[in-house]
């Protein structure tokens, strides 16, 4: 493999943003490198793995122009096919809607997305930790040995607890409220209603999160919690949520009992959005380094594909002295800005209802499916507000 001693373009992290930011880039015609620690790509998995359709993507962000991996990679990147979205609260009582979505296989789709940046000619090099970066120059330690490498722009795309964040000044220490932490279980032997995602609400079970059940097919699943660390009982570890959850729920356990755990799962999911600033000198931040992802459900994929494709395009145009780079925190903030504010707003609002079961179910019975959908998809209606804001008055 021949590595450049400088590129215009280097893409620290090779996950869904990095990957696009990679393809995009390169797609324009300047020199890319995309560079990720991991030895094989997409491992190990941290995630769910669900993807809402196309379609549900573009109500989403409906200013947005989305990368074409959305919408067409290969069958082989599906485990399962969803039609409807469950929401389960404290006292039971449950309502959805119809959407349809795919359980992904994330390594193969991780790795569909970084073969596709190759095939527009960018570099790609796994295996290998960015150490630190002065200026324009990285230094790079991996299995392909230690050497430094020049870029013109370099894009942060490396997750939740981004280095290049921190380095540049952009990315602040999380606020712990801010950070929830995901742990999963990949379950075979389940018995579940096929084609339905499942969210659980309860404090005794996710305290300040929820659980949920992602269908992968042939009677499997990925269950799972997303919870943050202020809001746990002390002396209850993520793992004691996740057992307690599978074992004790009156609902979802009947639907667990007698699977068997064959992998385990863990990560950082950042829910307090981004960053006030994305770009500094020559560095810009996509997908979770970036705060790209929808707070109120926890989903990023999407997001940070979006993130990706705007900072792949932005870092080209501006080595071709086409625009400052200052561009991509206005083409961002244009796309996808209002939609992971409003889902902060509404996360925080219900962060006070989830001290109280009885407040939540509330909630759930005021808020109609429709408007359940609306919020998974970053928008707050004035209905649901009011009605939120009156709860927490009452609290
Ligand atoms: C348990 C869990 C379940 C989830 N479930 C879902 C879900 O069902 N649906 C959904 O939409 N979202 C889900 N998410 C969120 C989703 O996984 C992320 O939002 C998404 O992966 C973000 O993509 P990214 O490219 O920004 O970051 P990542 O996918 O985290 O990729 C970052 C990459 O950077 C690399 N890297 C980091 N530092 C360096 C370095 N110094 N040098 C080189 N490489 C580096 C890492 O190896 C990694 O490959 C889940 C998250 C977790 C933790």
């Amino acid at each position: 493999m021949i590595i450049k001693d400088s590129y215009d373009v280097v893409v620290v992290g090779a996950g869904p943003a990095g990957a696009t930011a990679a393809n995009y880039a390169a797609k324009k015609g300047v020199s890319v490198l995309l560079i990720d620690r991991k030895k094989d790509i997409g491992v190990p998995l941290q995630c769910g793995g669900f993807l809402p359709g196309f379609s549900v993507l573009e109500e989403l962000v409906p200013n947005a122009e989305l990368p074409y991996t959305l919408k067409e990679f290969p069958a082989n990147c599906i485990n399962a096919t969803t039609s409807y979205q469950r929401f389960i609260a404290p006292d039971g009582y449950s309502k959805g809607f119809e959407v349809t979505g795919y359980a992904l296989d994330r390594k193969r789709f991780d790795k569909y997305l970084v073969h596709e940046a190759a095939s527009s000619d960018a570099h790609v090099l796994i295996g290998t930790s960015v150490t630190s970066v002065d200026g324009k120059v990285l230094k790079c330690e991996g299995v392909f040995g230690n050497f430094s490498v020049n870029a013109k722009v370099i894009v942060g795309a490396d997750g939740p607890s981004s280095f290049i964040g921190r380095n540049a000044g952009l990315v602040l220490e999380h606020d712990p409220m801010d950070i929830a932490t995901a742990l999963e279980y990949e379950l075979m032997g389940v018995n579940i209603d096929e084609p339905s995602v499942e969210m659980y609400f309860g404090k005794d079970y996710v305290p300040g999160g929820y659980a949920w059940i992602i269908p992968q097919g042939n009677n499997s699943a990925n269950i799972g919690i997303g919870i943050r660390r202020p809001m746990c009982k002390k002396g209850m570890s993520y793992r004691d949520y996740l057992n307690h959850f599978m074992e004790k729920h009156p609902i979802a356990s009947k639907k667990l009992k007698g699977s068997t755990i064959v992998s385990v799962i863990g990560g950082l999911v950042p829910v307090g959005g981004a960053p006030s600033r994305t770009v500094s000198g020559n560095v810009i931040l996509a997908g979770d380094a970036a705060g790209h992802l929808i707070a109120t459900n926890g989903g990023g994929i999407s997001t940070a594909m979006l993130g990706g494709k705007i900072a792949g395009e932005t870092a080209a145009e501006f080595v071709q002295n086409k625009i400052p780079l200052n561009e991509y925190e206005i083409r961002w903030r244009q796309q996808m800005g209002i939609e992971i504010k409003t889902a902060v707003y509404t996360r925080k609002l219900m962060d006070n209802l989830m001290k109280s079961d009885t407040m939540v179910s509330a909630a759930f019975k005021m808020i109609s499916s429709e408007h359940m959908k609306a919020i998974q998809c970053g928008k707050l209606p004035n209905t649901v507000r009011s009605n939120l804001l009156k709860l927490n008055k009452g609290m």
